[in-house]
């Protein structure tokens, strides 16, 4: 079954039970402290928060996403991406628990040809949170096997906004892969044989006093009970497609075949190789949603997460052996994979695909510069000692005369088993800009507006990632 197909039965079975079905909300979180939109709850968080009226108390929706949090995962686990797409259905102060799991159960265990998706509920485990005995019961009740269950703490299985407001506990839904993926035992054994697929959080609780995930003062019942859940489109569809990993799916692989040809080289026989592969596959299709949505490359906040993406793949490809441009022949592909189910892909792509080709241009050029320096410097790196480190100077000059970011010199050392002294990089860079400010000084009639320099640069740095520990259950 297609990746579409997976979605378009999840919204066409919430909306036979009355969900109002809307779009996908841009991948530009609405939310001021997240730089985009991690969870498909985010859109609805002023109806979460009776901040806001719905427009019907139960909705459902396949909202795009982007985890930053999870990028040294990508490749690695076959679970991760960096963009992925989470199917949901909410109920504002409508159905609870009981339906919430109800519906879950049934969607997963219905046979394909009904409609559902046909898991084996013997292949199903789930979590509960220590005193939801009541989703317990609702589970058994279903019919579910309790050798199947697994009660977990606050740590894993309650929910909050990480302030006061509501909250409640989740069961989280497993899928078990088989003995050949690992050991037994359930999600509490091995996440790499038990994935999980679908997180449903009942929001029951006013909470307040949240110092950490595991200290909260629960104040009283919410008057209107809310249901919030999350399904991983792309997890569901690796595991109804027979994959092994996200990477493998209708909507990603055609971008690894296109770099095997770039490449030359064959996904599958060489696990290091792999890995760059899916890198690529991810972070080619994250950098084409998020452009798409209208981020540009640029040094702050989401632009240059976007930047990180497009260049950790045009160093992938470089470590498969490709040094000609790629994103001309890897991003067209993954538009053609995703615009069936966002047309609009085709609409955007002329400003999109124009933009992430000067990125490439002006990245291939720093890399051109800046490699062979590097690589002298960790060649004398590795002759002076045992714990080999590129020198806060070598580091520096890359940086200020090949414009090589600290980034990159961090990551291309580590490839070669050799650190960087970044504390004499940072002490360089401050003296640096100790001068530039005197300078500046001087040609501002002695008027030292530095401080006006500093707060400016407050408000351009990028943002930190709060926002995925913010909304999420799970502190990963
Ligand atoms: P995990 O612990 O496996 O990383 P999570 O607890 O972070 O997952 P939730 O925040 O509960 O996941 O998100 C709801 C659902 O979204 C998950 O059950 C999963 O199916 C999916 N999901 C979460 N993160 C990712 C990701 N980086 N890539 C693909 N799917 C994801």
């Amino acid at each position: 079954m297609r990746t579409s197909e997976i979605a378009k039965r999840y919204l066409d079975y919430f909306s036979k039970h009355d969900h109002l079905v809307v779009p996908s909300a841009s991948l530009i979180s609405p939310n001021p402290t997240t730089l985009f939109t991690i969870a498909g709850m985010v859109p609805f968080i002023p109806y979460l928060l009776g901040e806001q009226t719905p427009p019907r108390k139960r909705m459902a929706s396949n909202q795009k996403c982007v985890r930053t949090l999870d990028i040294d995962e990508v490749g690695k686990t076959t679970r991760h991406g960096t963009f992925f797409q989470m199917l949901g259905n909410f109920s504002f102060g409508d159905y609870f628990k009981e339906e919430a799991i109800h519906f879950a159960w049934e969607l997963l265990t219905t046979p394909q040809s009904e409609g559902g998706y046909g898991f084996d509920p013997e292949k199903l485990w789930v979590t509960t949170y220590t005193d939801d005995e009541e989703a317990r019961s609702i589970w058994k009740n279903e019919g579910f096997d309790p050798e199947h269950m697994q009660i977990f703490g606050m740590e894993d299985n309650f929910w909050t906004t990480g302030g006061p407001g509501p909250g409640g506990p989740c069961s989280e839904i497993y899928v078990d892969r088989g003995p050949q993926y690992g050991k037994d035992g359930g999600p509490a054994a091995d996440e790499t044989r038990f994935i999980e697929i679908w997180d449903l959080v009942f929001e029951n609780y006013e909470v307040d006093n949240v110092k950490s995930k595991t200290d909260l003062h629960i104040v009283g019942e919410l008057e209107n009970k809310n249901i919030d859940t999350g399904a991983g489109l792309e997890r569901l569809a690796y595991l109804m497609q027979g994959k092994e990993n996200i990477y493998e799916t209708d909507e990603v692989y055609p971008v690894i075949e296109e770099a095997e040809r770039l490449s030359g080289l064959k996904y599958g026989e060489n696990a290091d190789a792999d890995v760059r592969f899916r890198v690529v596959a991810d972070h080619v299709r994250s950098a084409l949603m998020i452009m798409s949505d209208g981020v540009r490359p640029s040094n702050v906040g989401r632009g240059y997460v976007l930047r990180r993406l497009l260049r950790r793949t045009v160093r992938s490809m470089r470590m498969l052996g490709v040094t000609d441009e790629v994103m001309p022949h890897l991003l067209p592909v993954s538009k053609n994979a995703m615009a069936p189910s966002y047309p609009e892909l085709e609409t955007t792509f002329h400003e999109v695909s124009e933009s992430a080709y000067a990125e490439e241009d002006a990245f291939r050029r720093t890399l051109d510069n800046g490699t062979s320096i590097l690589d002298v410097a960790v060649k004398k790196a590795k002759k002076e000692g045992t714990d080999p480190v590129v020198s806060g100077k070598d580091a520096f000059t890359l940086h200020d005369t090949y414009g090589f970011p600290i980034e990159l010199t961090l990551e291309m050392a580590a490839e070669q088993g050799v650190k960087v002294d970044e504390a004499k990089f940072r002490e360089l860079m401050n003296e640096q800009k100790s001068r530039a400010r005197a300078d500046a000084l001087k040609k501002r009639h002695n008027v030292d507006l530095s401080v006006y320099d500093d707060f400016k640069k407050t408000l351009e740095a990028p943002l930190e990632f709060l926002g995925y520990t913010e909304y999420s259950s799970r502190s990963n």
